[in-house]
């Protein structure tokens, strides 16, 4: 048993800043035992997308755990090759099926491209925010110019925009773009993907406090006041990063991992927008 609770996780307008990732867990029972494990340790927090091909089995993790479905933030993504407006609106309710829910807390749109098109993509979010289907409306791997023409579009605010950051992307430009507004950063691939391990900045600190990299870079992250979605499967690993709340980090610590200085990406599709040509 854990002596951090699911009340010590700082939250973000109701959003807790630790949840657990699912992207290639898709083994139906490891992903729902995950999920369950993840809940019982004092998570709240699930993120996971369509295309992770994983809804069914995160809803059953989410019905087998003793925690109340309201008690729970949980996030799905909008795959991009159905953005359209109706595509919106009928993937989203396979969703709510296949995760065995009638809300979603969090819907994401996953990328800015393919069939994303700001006008219907967004006024569907709007509708099913308006009729209750979701309680926020988040983007992902939006770019500053992506967020400005939504919001120019939206009358709803953007909840939240989840990109991939780590202590070896920093994500500094967006952030203090995102700083100036109300939208939360969420972190995806926040160990990058395992890389912290490995790394000698994050070692050394590590060893100082008796902790693991992973806790060292969810500590870093807590810090920045953005809110990390590590992926893990086992129940060490899950446990593993649900103590980084007990990791505190000192200031000349914090000022050795802002100093790294590298802007390396793990997630790099073709389609993403900083790959698209200027013209496109
Ligand atoms: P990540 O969370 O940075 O790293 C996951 C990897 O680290 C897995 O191999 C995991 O192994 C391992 N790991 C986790 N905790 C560990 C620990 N305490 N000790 C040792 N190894 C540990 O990578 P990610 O999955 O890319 O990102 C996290 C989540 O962000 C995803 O699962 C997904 O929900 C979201 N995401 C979103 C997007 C997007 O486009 N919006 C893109 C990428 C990711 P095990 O699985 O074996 O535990």
């Amino acid at each position: 048993m854990s002596e951090f609770t699911s009340d010590d996780v700082p939250r973000a307008n109701g959003m807790p800043r630790l949840g657990l990732g699912t992207w290639e867990n898709t083994d139906p029972d490891a992903c729902a035992n995950a999920v369950e494990t993840a809940l019982e340790t004092g998570y709240r927090h699930i993120d996971t997308a369509q295309a992770y091909g994983n809804e069914e089995s995160v809803g059953r993790g989410l019905a087998n755990a003793d925690v109340d479905r309201e008690d729970v933030f949980l996030a799905t993504k909008v795959w991009i090759d159905h953005a359209d407006h109706d595509g919106v609106i009928e993937s989203t309710e396979e969703s709510l099926n296949k995760l065995g829910v009638d809300y979603l807390d969090l819907l994401y749109i996953h990328w800015p491209g393919r069939t994303y098109d700001p006008e219907e993509t967004l006024s569907a979010l709007e509708e099913l925010k308006a009729e209750g289907t979701i309680k926020h409306i988040g983007v992902s791997n939006f770019e500053r110019r992506h967020i400005e023409e939504a919001q120019e579009i939206m009358d709803e605010p953007i909840f939240a925009n989840q990109v991939e950051m780590h202590p070896f992307l920093q994500q500094r430009q967006l952030r203090s773009f995102m700083d100036e507004t109300d939208i939360e950063l969420v972190a995806y691939s926040p160990l990058a993907r395992g890389d912290v391990f490995g790394d000698d900045v994050l070692g050394d600190i590590a060893a100082d406090h008796d902790a693991s990299e992973a806790q060292v870079a969810l500590a870093w992250l807590r810090e920045k006041g953005v809110t990390a979605i590590p992926k893990a499967t086992s129940a060490d690993h899950i446990v593993d990063n649900w103590e980084s709340l007990g990791v505190e980090l000192s200031d000349a610590e914090l000022r050795r991992i802002d100093a790294i200085d590298t802007a390396e990406r793990r997630v790099d599709p073709g389609f993403a927008p900083w790959n698209a040509l200027p013209d496109q």
